[in-house]
């Protein structure tokens, strides 16, 4: 999608993060991923330049900006460095946005303003090691006693875990009432009763991290639920749909990066005498990613305009996030083929793209449950 699509302050916001990416994320990305440490210096240098609280009401520290502002800062993160735009769409996508949709003025004031200056790390705390796909059969407790919920129960695989003094957690008041008796509570970090246990050994993005939440009698005061009673799994649901716009951009930006590898790569490796970009082969791979780059960010940028505008976004944002995931993991895939053995090494950014990209079918709903929700909403539409 041409730059031309954007509006002045798209494109002027693009610019801004691809020269902090190209500048900062970029030339850090291979060691992070390499050593695994979390991306701190990273994600300061995004908090600095007012990307924290990016979509979030100038009222609570934020900037008041667009979902489409969201989805083209996110793409030039993840260009630079995948992890850290993991730790960045849990942060703003999931967590402060959940606050921010859901939560009543005392609790936007009390938690919104450091999450969006970047004075504290948020997470989101659905999965568990017995339900990811299937959320609604969680087996975390939050019982009701004096004024507390009192949480048991444990999470799992959730990124930004260690670093958060934010959580969003699901657990359910009764198992009875089925995804009616889900509670969304925000819990503090270093709560009396949470630990949390690191889960080391990530096939790509291995410098967001990821973490075990184990809840042991933590009381959390009633005060700390967002929305009514029996409303949060309602809620996460809302939530995770517009955060796939945020992973689908994501998806583009990891494309992006292979693409652009491959384009460099296959202008100098010479072969038989020529530039292996004069084999047809290899101009078809590139035709191939170029031509699906572009249609998954205007899927990205479809999803994020309908929202902007308050129109009905959920089939279209997962449509964006199944298909962006695939181009992701089709142009690593291309990437890696188009450096020979050279692409197999680490020195070389394509291996990490490659491992970086397969998550994204995987995580804020696999691509098996973005088809049936697809699926689910095209036949109620059409009446069928
Ligand atoms: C790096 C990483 C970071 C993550 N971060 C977070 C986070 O911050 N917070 C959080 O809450 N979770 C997080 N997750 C969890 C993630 O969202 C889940 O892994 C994902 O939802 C899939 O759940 P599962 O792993 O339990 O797989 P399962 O649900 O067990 O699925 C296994 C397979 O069965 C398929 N399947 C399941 N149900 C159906 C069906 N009805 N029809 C067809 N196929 C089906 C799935 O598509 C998949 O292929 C993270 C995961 C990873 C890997």
């Amino acid at each position: 999608m041409s730059e031309l699509l954007l509006a002045d302050d798209e494109r002027l916001l693009k610019r801004t993060v691809r020269d902090f990416a190209d500048r900062e994320l970029a030339p850090r990305a291979a060691g992070h991923d390499e050593s695994g440490e979390y991306p701190w210096e990273n994600l300061h240098g995004l908090a600095g330049l007012g990307l924290f609280g990016l979509t979030l009401d100038e009222k609570y520290g934020g900037s008041g900006g667009t979902t489409r502002q969201l989805a083209v800062a996110v793409e030039e993160i993840a260009r630079g460095c995948a992890a850290t735009s993991v730790a960045y769409i849990a942060h703003l996508s999931l967590c402060a946005q959940f606050i921010h949709a859901f939560g009543s003025e005392g609790q936007k004031q009390q938690f919104v303003p450091p999450l969006a200056k970047g004075q504290a790390i948020g997470a989101f705390a659905l999965t568990e090691p017995g339900s990811g796909s299937d959320a609604g059969a969680m087996r975390t407790t939050a019982i009701k006693t004096d004024g507390h919920y009192v949480l048991n129960g444990t999470k799992t695989f959730i990124t930004n875990a260690a670093e958060a003094s934010t959580f969003i957690v699901m657990a359910t008041r009764d198992r009875s009432l089925g995804t009616r008796g889900v509670e969304a509570l925000v819990v503090e970090g270093g709560s009396a009763g949470l630990s949390i246990i690191p889960q080391h050994g990530k096939m790509g993005v291995r410098a967001s991290s990821t973490a075990e939440l184990v809840f042991q009698d933590c009381a959390v005061p009633e005060e700390n639920r967002l929305g009514d009673e029996g409303s949060g799994f309602r809620e996460a649901m809302e939530v995770l749909s517009s955060s796939r716009i945020s992973i689908a951009a994501q998806c583009v930006g990891i494309a992006q990066a292979a693409y652009e590898a491959a384009v460099s790569y296959a202008k100098q490796r010479e072969a038989f005498g020529q530039r292996i970009a004069d084999f047809q082969a290899i101009q078809w791979m590139i035709v191939d990613m170029a031509t699906s780059i572009d249609a998954a960010r205007l899927l990205v940028m479809r999803a994020a305009t309908l929202r902007d505008r308050g129109l009905p976004f959920v089939t279209e944002a997962s449509m964006a996030k199944l298909f962006a995931s695939r181009v992701a993991v089709e142009s690593a895939d291309k990437a890696l083929q188009i450096h020979g053995g050279t692409g197999y090494f680490s020195p070389t950014p394509v291996e990490r793209y490659y491992r970086d990209a397969k998550v994204t079918e995987i995580y804020e709903g696999s691509s098996e449950i973005q088809r049936l929700i697809i699926a689910r909403n095209i036949l109620q539409r059409d009446g069928m």
